[in-house]
């Protein structure tokens, strides 16, 4: 019986690590995401009973609390939460996981300190690390909060001398850390190393641009997951060890694909101070714009034009989530399918401001899976396609991404939309993207531009076609 307990615990912890497997696997597709998200909740829960039972607890009332406390504010908030907001509460929630995983690290310590007793060396390290990356973690998460929430400016903070500063905190961590694991008793020096760990995080932040921070969170989500890892050495548990480095790769994994998706290296995302972080740059009128020569159409016109198309591919972006426009988006296509028309939409990795924003989104909006094509998938058919309907995007259709070398967002994977017969672009004026740059989509011949908030013109479009 006494060895069945332990050896039932290690099992129950490889079968909630394979089902995390399974679960993270199925999260890579719409269509199975919601059971991969259910399968790691299992996971989860069977891993928390499992620890439960192997730890010899003290005090499971405080347990229960905690759980209770949590659960409110996670149902709350998830059920609250503005969609354009979740970047910022997943940081949030982020920033916690990082908190945790320092305080787990403390505790140990602090165990050893009550007692007068040495930590062994091996614990020390693993403590400093989780210290280290989980108050990184904890603090940069707030700020990366901050700057989306509007708390505190969106754009780059810098001042001189930043990096060496850095740089000099980050020593002074790594040379306290030498000085502790020979004098692992030493109170002072340990707080002044967690307390270094929480500067850091901060500084780590705040010159990045608050458009940059979901490339930021899914990179403290990484940082997360190896705090987490490093916490599970500590306590010696493999659960944890095992579930902070499956955290640990994919944030760094998605992390990549995003630089990807936005052709920039990790390092200029962090050390550029690129983006304004006000989600749009310059505005200017519709028709005043030098010599070049913007088209506009109407409401009545556009609904002509998708309605007598053969096929129509819908182009989401940033606009579309601001307007919270995609259950009418969802009622368009309806209505277009209804006159026989070919509805398609096409999906950029990075169009929004979260990946997979337009999923989520157009999920919502119970469109079905089938309808969404990605970019690689969806570029060849632009040629063939009657009207693209540009729907609050502007970076992620921008030509110059592929024609223009000197464009500071040249080599950036586009949705060639100015390959369709036609191209209508719903946006409220001429303002910039995110990238801060014209787009010569909307002075090509092709192209009419359909001023309005997304919301308000698609409904206005959905009467239009349902005339026809
Ligand atoms: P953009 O940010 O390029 O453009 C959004 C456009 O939406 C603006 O030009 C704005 O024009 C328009 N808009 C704003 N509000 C409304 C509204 N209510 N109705 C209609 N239009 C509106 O968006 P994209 O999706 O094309 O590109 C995303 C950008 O964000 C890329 O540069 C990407 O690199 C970046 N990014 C993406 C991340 C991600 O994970 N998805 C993470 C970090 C950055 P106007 O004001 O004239 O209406």
């Amino acid at each position: 019986m006494s060895d069945f307990i332990p050896t039932g615990i290690q099992l129950s912890y490889l079968v909630a690590s394979s089902l995390f497997f399974v679960g993270l696997k199925q999260l890579s597709s719409p269509a199975t995401a919601r059971n991969g998200n259910l399968l790691a909740s299992v996971a989860m829960l069977l891993a928390i009973v499992a620890t439960l039972l192997d730890r010899q607890v003290l005090n499971y009332e405080m347990i229960l609390i905690g759980i209770a406390i949590g659960s409110v504010i996670g149902v709350v908030s998830a059920q609250k939460v503005e969609m354009t907001a979740m970047p910022q509460m997943v940081g949030l929630f982020n920033g916690f996981g990082g908190a945790a995983s320092a305080l787990i690290a403390v505790g140990e310590f602090w165990r050893y300190y009550q007692k007068f007793q040495e930590p062994p060396l091996d614990t020390t390290i693993t403590a400093l690390l989780g210290i280290l990356i989980g108050g990184i973690t904890f603090t940069g998460s707030l700020m990366a909060f901050a700057k989306l929430q509007g708390l505190v400016t969106g754009r780059p903070i810098t001042f001189p001398l930043q990096q060496p500063v850095n740089a000099l905190l980050f020593g002074g961590f790594l040379v306290g850390s030498v000085y502790l694991a020979f004098n692992p008793l030493n109170t002072p020096v340990f707080l002044a190393l967690t307390g270094v760990s929480l500067v850091l995080g901060v500084m780590f932040v705040i010159p990045i641009g608050g458009g940059d921070m979901p490339v930021v969170i899914s990179l403290l989500n990484s940082f997360s997951g190896l705090a987490a890892s490093a916490a599970g050495f500590v306590v010696m548990n493999n659960m944890l060890i095992v579930a902070g480095a499956l955290v640990g790769a994919s944030g760094i994994i998605l992390t990549v694909i995003m630089c990807k998706a936005m052709n920039r290296s990790l390092t200029n995302v962090l050390f550029a101070a690129f983006g304004t972080g006000e989600g749009g740059g310059t505005t200017a009128v519709a028709g005043d714009m030098g010599d070049k020569t913007v088209r506009s159409i109407d409401s009545e016109e556009s609904a002509m034009m998708l309605g007598y198309a053969r096929s129509v591919v819908i182009v989401p972006g940033y606009g579309m989530a601001v307007a919270q426009a995609q259950h009418a988006v969802r009622e368009l296509a309806d209505q277009l399918d209804r006159l026989g028309v070919e509805v398609k939409y096409a999906i950029h990795p990075v169009a929004g401001r979260m990946p997979g924003h337009m999923n989520v989104l157009l999920a919502e909006a119970n469109v079905p899976y089938e309808q969404l094509y990605d970019m690689e998938d969806i570029n060849a058919e632009f040629d063939r396609t009657d009207v693209a309907l540009v729907i609050g995007a502007n970076d992620v259709v921008n030509p110059a991404a592929r024609d223009n070398s000197a464009s500071p967002i040249f080599g950036m994977p586009i949705l060639e939309v100015d390959k369709a017969s036609h191209t209508i672009v719903i946006k409220r004026g001429m303002s910039t993207g995110f990238a801060g740059i014209d787009n010569d989509l909307f002075y090509k011949d092709k192209t009419m531009m359909l001023f309005g908030s997304a919301k308000d013109v698609i409904t206005k479009l959905v009467s239009e076609v349902k005339q026809l």
